[in-house]
């Protein structure tokens, strides 16, 4: 007779995006959701944001030491153990075997059990907003990392020796419009308050009306299920 040891119970989530407030704005009440619940949670952040600015006196030098503050105090409101900076250049990025590689790096290092990344294609779906390249490039290099990159013993060996052995997510978790969607997170109103003040962190970013925006949105993912609040996701069991 044999029995089956069961899975322990997830309790690790990596969120890899292009920009400091990418994550903010879309999976913040999950991710403080998760670290209310004790659960460890990283983001991975592809570029060093220095794009970010229509501002005439403001220098991308300036603009990556604020946007990098603005993150860490929106890690603080959530509770987050620690952000990586990839320190990509803004608005260049592309899914390179560079940026996978730096990312499985951070994969190997946190093991997450939940990946979390935005959509790696141009959707469309909007008819005010097209997509960010930087977005869908973070998108696809996170899911080339996940697999086979992090996973694979002999792709860079110089990862072992930094003392970096592979490591297998058991779910990734893409951020998708609810008509795509296949997971809904509901959200307490603690975790969407909590939500709304990680995203007013990034001050050079969000305009004043940001937290309401959140919350809108949030409702219209919610409609589709019958929950007041929801964040969507399509979720890939890897397992
Ligand atoms: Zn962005």
């Amino acid at each position: 007779m044999t029995s089956e040891t069961p899975d322990p119970p997830y309790s690790r989530a990596m969120v890899v995006v292009a920009h400091p407030d990418d994550a903010e704005w879309g999976c913040s009440g999950t991710v403080a959701g998760w670290c209310r619940s004790g659960w460890e949670v990283v983001h991975v952040i592809c570029t060093d944001g220095s794009k970010g600015s229509s501002d005439p006196d403001e220098t991308s030098e300036q603009l990556v030491e604020t946007r990098r503050s603005e993150q860490l105090e929106a890690a603080r409101l959530l509770g987050l153990k620690h952000v990586e900076f990839l320190d990509h250049p803004d608005s260049h990025l592309t899914p390179s075997l560079e940026l996978r590689k730096d990312i499985a790096r951070a994969i190997r290092k946190h093991k997450p059990d939940i990946l979390v990344c935005a959509n790696p294609n141009r959707s469309l779906s909007e008819s005010t907003y097209i997509g960010h390249p930087d977005h869908q490039a973070a998108a696809e290099a996170a899911l080339s990392a996940v697999f086979p990159t992090a996973r694979d013993r002999l792709t860079y060996p110089d990862l072992l020796e930094e003392g970096l052995l592979p490591h297998k997510v058991r779910e990734v978790w893409v951020m998708l419009g609810p008509e795509r969607a296949n997971h809904f997170v509901e959200l307490s109103e603690e975790d969407l308050e909590t939500a709304a003040k990680a995203l007013h962190a990034h001050v050079s970013q969000v305009p004043p009306d940001a937290g309401e925006r959140v919350r809108e949105w949030r409702s219209r993912n919610g409609k589709e299920k019958g929950l007041k609040y929801a964040e969507a996701f399509k979720v890939f069991s890897l397992r």
